[in-house]
């Protein structure tokens, strides 16, 4: 099986719209979705839109698609953060509100391989940003293979019994999944990168070939600029989608 990996979405429809062209080009079976559909871009209804006619088959919730559908309030957001989720409330169909309000949280697995969460398997809002952090992670994640999202940065480390080992991301290049180690993989974020690279992220997992690879597609930022501030939105959301951080 080969999954198409998204995360990070972010109702950047520009951003989802180029992704969804390079995947289909290097061609996929099914696709996982890793939450944060919505929340900072302008465009939520379109890109759930397009991820329900994906028919994923596993999806699970971020916290922003939580914020956005009234599961929680906006509390732990910092206030862009909050204008944008209570933007993106108002702005919900009620289709896509239900749809958002629906999804689970993870984590999910997805096989006898892979499984997915948004933060972390024990905390669906844990941010994976170092090694004791991956360490944590792998202590809890049930799979060989552990795809994760939440904070926008790329990252894949291995446990190779008590050893950790930073792999190479380097994009298109095939990470093989060797026996007896464990990964925590993070593919990146579709819509709002934030490791200094603006071109949209994801991965693809081939369970066959047991190998994930990271790929980073380049679209029309200044269209999803564009909507942002056409929309009313914190000008630092478009700003900060040029600047990949
Ligand atoms: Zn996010």
């Amino acid at each position: 099986m080969r999954y198409l990996v998204l995360s990070d979405l972010h109702a950047n429809l520009e951003a989802l719209e180029a992704t969804l062209e390079a995947a289909h080009a290097v061609g996929f079976d099914r696709a996982l979705v890793l939450g944060d559909l919505v929340g900072y871009g302008a465009d939520p209804n379109a890109v759930v839109a397009r991820v329900r006619q994906l028919d994923p088959v596993a999806i699970i919730r971020g916290n922003h698609d939580r914020v956005a559908a009234g599961v929680d309030d906006a509390e732990s957001f910092n206030p862009v953060a909050r204008d944008a989720a209570l933007w993106t409330r108002e702005a919900l169909e009620p289709e896509t509100l239900a749809y958002l309000h629906a999804l689970t949280p993870g984590p999910v697995l997805v096989d006898d391989l892979v499984e997915i969460c948004h933060g972390s398997p024990a905390d669906e809002d844990a941010y994976v940003m170092d090694g004791l952090d991956a360490l944590r992670a792998l202590r809890d994640a049930t799979r060989q293979v552990c795809l994760c999202g939440h904070t926008h940065v790329p990252l894949v480390v291995a446990l190779d019994g008590d050893a950790l080992i930073y792999e190479d991301g380097d994009e298109r290049r095939a990470i093989p999944i060797v026996a007896g180690r464990r990964y925590l993989i993070n593919a990146g974020s579709v819509g709002q990168p934030r490791d200094g690279d603006p071109r949209a992220a994801f991965a693809m997992a081939d369970t066959g070939r047991r190998e994930v690879t990271l790929f980073r597609v380049p679209y029309p930022v200044e269209k999803a600029q564009a909507r942002i501030r056409a929309a009313g939105l914190p000008e630092g959301l478009a700003l900060r989608l040029s600047a990949g951080r």
